[in-house]
């Protein structure tokens, strides 16, 4: 195992850090530090300005191919570029559900049509995407969406409610998972559709979340349209398609938030010394637990790197998602307690406790959604520790 950069691993580093420091301290200085968990409303239409100006330089799709328009970047050099997207608190990204998910997926199960129609536009930074997966009584049990697809002609006709679905209100399309033989077992009658969002058979509802913004959405379908060619792998073979989406939605994409949750642990650390919070032993204890936590999660990852470089997920990777997620939420907590009394004092808060604030309440949400803890420890028990399968 080697846990060490490579020369050439640092000059990505080196080139990734000059341009971000370019152009974040010029035009997009005030998007430094925004558009974060919480925050996704502010400086929309800066942030988009802010993706195409990194697809016109190719710092979008960085782990792409480099022939469908990505930057080939190995999985180390990925997440070099996410750690130093986040040491310069650049801001959070727009097109990330077209990067991170769809695109992968496209390159991976989509036709050569759908591979030239979709994936410059996602590198570029022109179309943004959203989810369509979890419905009222699909979430977990992704296996029981119930949203239709009916074939009329040259076009299926979409008609369900799908809900949670993240940036929604911002994306021009949709991959929809939809039952499209309603006989078939559960698994066996889903497919996998592209759906654009602007028609007049597409509702977005924002949902007001507990950090007072929309980040999730409902979403009613009532006979939107969309091309017969727009069925990722084949129709009624939607089920595998959409795990395959879910594996790169739990990998490469949470490689570099580290460098994101050392700020936040930072700053957390510097309020405690300043408000005298460190002075709790208990709080201390917390403190260095966190930040151990942070380095376990590194090396982790690194040891998951350089035992798979370009294979499926090792055990290592497994528990990842389930690592991070439960760090994090109690990271949130801690910065409550660190905060006392500033925490609930309302209108009051400086700047820096809002993002805290922010922190604590959108972490709530961290072990549930890309898969819930349970779920994870139920693939880790399954897949890691080959346990019986669970009870259908
Ligand atoms: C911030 C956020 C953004 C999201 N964005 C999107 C999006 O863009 N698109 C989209 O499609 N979805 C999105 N989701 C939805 C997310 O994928 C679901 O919330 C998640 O899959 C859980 O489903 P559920 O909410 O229906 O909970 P349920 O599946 O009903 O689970 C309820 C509880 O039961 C537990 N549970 C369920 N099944 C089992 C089991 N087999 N074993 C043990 N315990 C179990 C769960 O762990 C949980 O604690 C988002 C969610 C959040 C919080």
């Amino acid at each position: 195992m080697d846990l060490r950069f490579t020369a050439e691993d640092e000059a990505v580093r080196a080139e990734i850090r000059q341009w971000l420091t370019e152009h974040l301290d010029g035009e997009f200085a005030p998007l430094r530090g925004r558009g974060g968990p919480g925050d996704e409303h502010e400086a929309f239409e800066g942030r988009r300005a802010w993706e195409r100006a990194l697809g016109a330089a190719g710092w979008t799709c960085v782990g792409w191919p480099k022939e469908h328009g990505g930057r080939g970047l190995t999985l180390a050099q990925q997440m070099i570029f996410y750690e130093e997207y986040a040491r310069a608190r650049a801001p959070g990204r727009v097109g990330i559900v077209g990067e991170g998910l769809l695109g992968p997926t496209l390159i991976a199960f989509g036709t050569d049509a759908q591979q030239r129609r979709f994936l410059p536009p996602i590198v570029r930074g022109e179309e943004l995407w959203c989810q369509g997966y979890s419905e009222p009584n699909a979430g977990s049990d992704l296996a029981n969406v119930a949203t239709r697809a009916v074939r009329d002609g040259d076009e299926w006709v979409v008609t369900g409610q799908k809900v949670w679905t993240s940036l929604a209100t911002w994306a021009d399309w949709c991959f929809v998972l939809c039952r499209t033989d309603p006989e078939a077992p559960k698994h066996r009658g889903l497919s996998y559709l592209l759906v654009p969002m602007r028609q007049p058979g597409v509702d977005v509802r924002p949902i007001v979340q507990v950090t007072g913004t929309s980040e999730f959405n409902e979403v009613f379908f009532d006979g939107a349209r969309t091309d017969a060619a727009s069925v990722v792998g084949d129709v009624n073979g939607g089920w595998k398609v959409a795990m395959g989406t879910l594996a790169f939605e739990r990998g490469a994409s949470t490689l570099g938030q580290q460098l994101a949750f050392d700020n936040e642990l930072r700053q957390i650390t510097e309020i405690a010394r300043q408000n005298g919070a460190a002075n709790d032993p208990v709080t201390r204890q917390r403190l260095a637990r966190a930040w151990s936590g942070l380095r376990i999660m590194r090396f982790n990852t690194l040891r998951t790197l350089s035992a798979m470089e370009g294979d499926a997920l090792s055990r290592e990777g497994m528990i990842t998602k389930l690592y991070w997620a439960t760090w994090h939420r109690e990271l949130g907590e801690l910065a409550m307690d660190v905060l006392g009394p500033d925490a609930i004092a309302g209108e009051v808060w400086a700047d820096d406790v809002g993002a805290l604030q922010r922190l604590f309440l959108f972490t709530r949400a961290d072990t549930i959604y890309g898969g819930s803890n349970q779920v994870q420890r139920n693939i880790i028990g399954e897949r890691a520790l080959g346990l019986p399968r669970e009870p259908a």
